[in-house]
């Protein structure tokens, strides 16, 4: 939910997607990840009909890493997403909800070979080559197969955009992708192009995440096309598919400031279109992976108060029943995050107060400095935009389990993750056998 849609019932009680939020921690207990589907869709549709009216052909696929599930890879396939997936864990969810298996992308710069493999045997659309070692192991592989398979090839294009450092990856040092700097961009297509079981559909970058400021793409498909020329003189090879990547940034607190949906995707078509109309070249087919910018301001965390700890002077601490364990961004990267009672979210704010999780590391603190009504233990305290990388990146730290995930809408809620348990927190535990060993 963002900042700016709160909707406060007469009850004084925060709603999302017509559900008083009370009722449902009553339901499903605290803490609890609340999807608005019709968020998601609507974010969905936005960049899709943004792409529409620019005329140009497009995929958008969604970055499944920000939010997995069978729920969620159903919803994509409803609003007609292409799914990125980086992993063998990412693609048998999208598999096992019946995603389409020629609209799935296969990212990641150490596919094993029995990913590469699950991947071929389901027939997936593209494959996205990070480096060297993979284009022989998935060429070997193709050749096995006797099939020809479709590959973009991941580039670095040296553009660092304005992000923290850990979610940076189009710069020269960087673990993805072949640099275009020192050729070795170059080598890779060449190399592609003369493997007879590979299809090279085009190239791919993605220059980082919540990513504010559309100049960064600009900046990136200026280089890449630059870099695109040299190809052409010397290939005489020409892209199909340019894919931009994801990283369109979403607003966490008041003072994050991204530019919309439909500017991002307006400035990266009107770019595109501009260099290759330059050359006279057929505009590319361009293809999008938005993760956070679809599901980030979706959801909200519901989190039960319990102990409250006064320093004075110094600061006081209103610890919640989660924390790292389902949102490790602020303990990662000094993420911020707007959070409000949500069984009083209509009362002004009282006091200024930090919101602790329960795990054993001073570092779990989910926001440092929050102004709030006087908080009671007891309380509902609902964090803002925490859809993208929340449950995707829960652990069971402490052994604690992870929380559950509903989707609501117009008024009704289902679960489309349960809650674990603590037998399930031992499920995989095997005691002391005494002849075992
Ligand atoms: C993480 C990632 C994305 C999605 O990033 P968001 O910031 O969630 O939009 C897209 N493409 C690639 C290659 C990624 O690694």
């Amino acid at each position: 939910m963002s900042l700016h849609q709160m909707k406060i019932n007469d009850r004084g009680h925060l709603e999302i997607g017509d559900c008083d939020t009370v009722e449902l921690a009553r339901q499903y207990g605290t803490p609890l990840y609340v999807y608005d589907e019709m968020k998601i869709r609507q974010n969905a549709r936005r960049f899709l009909l943004a792409f529409q009216q620019s005329g140009c052909s497009f995929q958008v696929a969604y970055a499944s890493k920000a939010f997995s599930c069978i729920a969620m890879a159903e919803l994509a396939e409803e609003e007609n997403l292409s799914l990125d997936v980086v992993s063998g864990g990412e693609l048998y969810t999208a598999l096992k909800a019946g995603f389409p298996a020629e609209r799935i992308h296969f990212h990641g710069n150490n596919k094993s070979e029995k990913e590469l493999r699950m991947a071929l045997d389901a027939e997936i659309g593209c494959f996205v080559v990070d480096n060297f070692f993979e284009l022989e192991l998935l060429h070997d592989l193709a050749r096995e197969y006797q099939r020809e398979v479709k590959i973009l090839l991941r580039l670095t294009p040296g553009i660092e955009a304005h992000t923290h450092k850990y979610i940076t990856t189009g710069q020269d040092d960087s673990k993805f992708g072949f640099n275009v700097k020192n050729n070795h961009a170059l080598i890779a297509i060449k190399e592609s192009l003369n493997k007879p079981y590979f299809h090279l559909s085009g190239v791919h970058f993605h220059i980082g995440s919540q990513i504010f400021d559309v100049h960064g793409f600009v900046q990136a498909i200026r280089m890449i096309r630059k870099h695109l020329d040299h190809v052409h003189e010397e290939t005489g090879y020409e892209v199909e598919v340019l894919n931009v990547g994801g990283g369109f940034g979403i607003q966490y607190t008041e003072e994050d400031h991204p530019a919309s949906i439909e500017n991002y995707i307006q400035t990266i078509t009107s770019e595109v279109k501009s260099e290759w109309e330059k050359r006279g070249l057929k505009f590319p087919e361009i293809w999008v992976e938005p993760g956070r910018s679809l599901v980030g301001n979706a959801a909200i965390t519901l989190y039960r108060v319990g102990a409250i700890k006064d320093i004075p002077g110094i600061r006081k601490y209103v610890s919640v029943d989660g924390g790292m364990t389902d949102n490790i961004r602020p303990a990662l990267y000094q993420a911020k995050y707007h959070a409000v009672l949500a069984n009083r979210a209509g009362e002004s704010p009282h006091e200024e107060v930090a919101i602790a999780g329960k795990c054993c590391e001073s570092g779990d603190i989910l926001v440092r400095n929050i102004h709030l009504p006087k908080v009671n233990s007891g309380d509902l305290l609902a964090l803002f935009s925490t859809g993208a990388y929340g449950y995707s990146m829960a652990s069971n730290y402490n052994r604690l389990p992870r929380p559950a995930v509903v989707f609501v809408k117009n008024g009704k809620s289902r679960i489309v993750i349960k809650r674990e348990t603590y037998e399930d927190l031992i499920q995989n535990d095997r005691r002391k056998q005494v002849f075992a060993y």
